[in-house]
């Protein structure tokens, strides 16, 4: 899946679980989703956040689709989280932060277990896959769902919250920078 679907697409579970009342609304909370939501790609050589870590040798190394693509990381990332708020006196802060990680993460293996090459969750068993390819328009259907409930959810949380204008602000940068993306990986259809 093109890396944008996997942001916008862990952005919604995000928003979803605050609407739900399971996590707190906070806009850096969306940084930290977004970046987890693509850590599984890097083990692609190709991938956004392989170039944008300079990851491309380290990349190359890995298999593509294999162990970082399964629930195994979404744990490691969970007990690291974990022992941090160990730490920091079980601060609630530090298990959010651990809870967000792994839905970035989790998030990004939902995704690529609709696509033909699949997921492989218990490495190296319990392969899942579906029938969208990447860049296709069944993506390109997805990524305009997705998008249009997360627009609607996220403008109401702003609303609802009567936030100050640096808030909204920042909401509305997040906005554009997500809408400029979408455009551009639309166009060019990276993956
Ligand atoms: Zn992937």
């Amino acid at each position: 899946m093109m890396w944008v679907t996997h942001v916008v697409f862990g952005l919604l579970l995000y928003i979803i679980a605050v609407h739900l009342g399971f996590l707190p609304y906070e806009t850096s909370y969306f940084v930290i989703v977004g970046i987890a939501s693509l850590i599984p790609d890097i083990d692609h050589p190709g991938s956004k956040i392989s170039k944008l870590l300079r990851l491309k040798k380290i990349s190359e190394k890995l298999t593509h689709r294999g162990f970082l693509h399964s629930a195994y990381p979404a744990l490691l990332l969970f007990l690291g989280a974990y022992l941090l708020a160990c730490y920091s006196g079980f601060s609630e802060k530090a298990i959010t932060v651990g809870v967000l990680l792994v839905i970035g993460y989790v998030s990004h293996l939902v995704l690529d277990s609709l696509n033909p090459t699949g997921v492989k969750w218990i490495y190296p068993r319990a392969k899942v896959r579906g029938p969208i390819k990447t860049g296709s328009y069944g993506e390109l259907a997805i990524l305009f769902i997705v998008s249009y409930a997360l627009s609607i959810l996220f403008f109401s949380s702003v609303l609802r919250m009567l936030i100050n204008k640096d808030t909204l602000l920042m909401a509305l940068g997040i906005s554009i920078i997500i809408s400029a993306a979408m455009g551009g990986e639309v166009i060019f259809r990276r993956s």
